[in-house]
């Protein structure tokens, strides 16, 4: 059960992610998603922000939570323990995503067309701690079962209240219906 202020950081997190999903460059046939990844390797340690990704923003038809995950392995050990200065000096990044927290402005897709792996599978294997979700993925494109399976692999899912309708905007800038 989180407090105010807990709310309060969960909401921080999630606005930072919907600046994120702005940076995308919007496609009719695609969401515009934004992420934040953070970790703390204590309970009581503040989260620092391991990543930040968009939808596309690295080459592909890459997707924000996967561009987070890809952009956090890329941290030099020196990085990651600049981040996280109380860590040992082993510290691999793998440890740090097993206490990690994800903020996606979208319920992390369940299938891909492209052949990259979903992004549920890429946080499930990651073996991240929990999901917050700004709103569920409307079924524009594909049903999406990306809760499912993150809760049947052991991963809290948290529906992060009050920035729906903004969430679902910027995610489906630039689509038809959203003219
Ligand atoms: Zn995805």
């Amino acid at each position: 059960m989180s407090n105010t202020s807990n709310t309060d950081v969960h909401m921080y997190f999630l606005g930072l992610a919907l600046d994120e999903a702005r940076k995308c460059k919007p496609t009719p046939t695609a969401f515009c998603v934004g992420c934040v990844l953070t970790a703390s390797l204590t309970d009581s340690s503040e989260p620092v922000i391991l990543a930040r990704g968009y939808s596309r923003e690295l080459p592909g038809n890459t997707h924000a939570e996967a561009n987070a995950l890809t952009k956090a392995r890329r941290l030099s050990k020196e990085e990651l323990r600049e981040l996280l200065p109380s860590t040992p000096e082993d510290v691999t990044i793998e440890h740090v995503l097993n206490r990690a927290d994800v903020y996606t402005t979208m319920e992390p897709c369940s299938v891909r067309t492209s052949g990259l792996a979903p992004c549920a599978d890429a946080l499930i294997a990651a073996g991240i701690r929990r999901c917050f979700i700004g709103v569920g993925e409307p079924d524009d494109f594909v049903q999406c079962e990306g809760t499912r399976k993150l809760e049947d692999a052991g991963i809290e899912v948290v529906w992060t209240r009050g920035l729906e309708q903004e969430c679902l905007a910027v995610a489906r800038t630039g689509h038809r219906s959203n003219t």
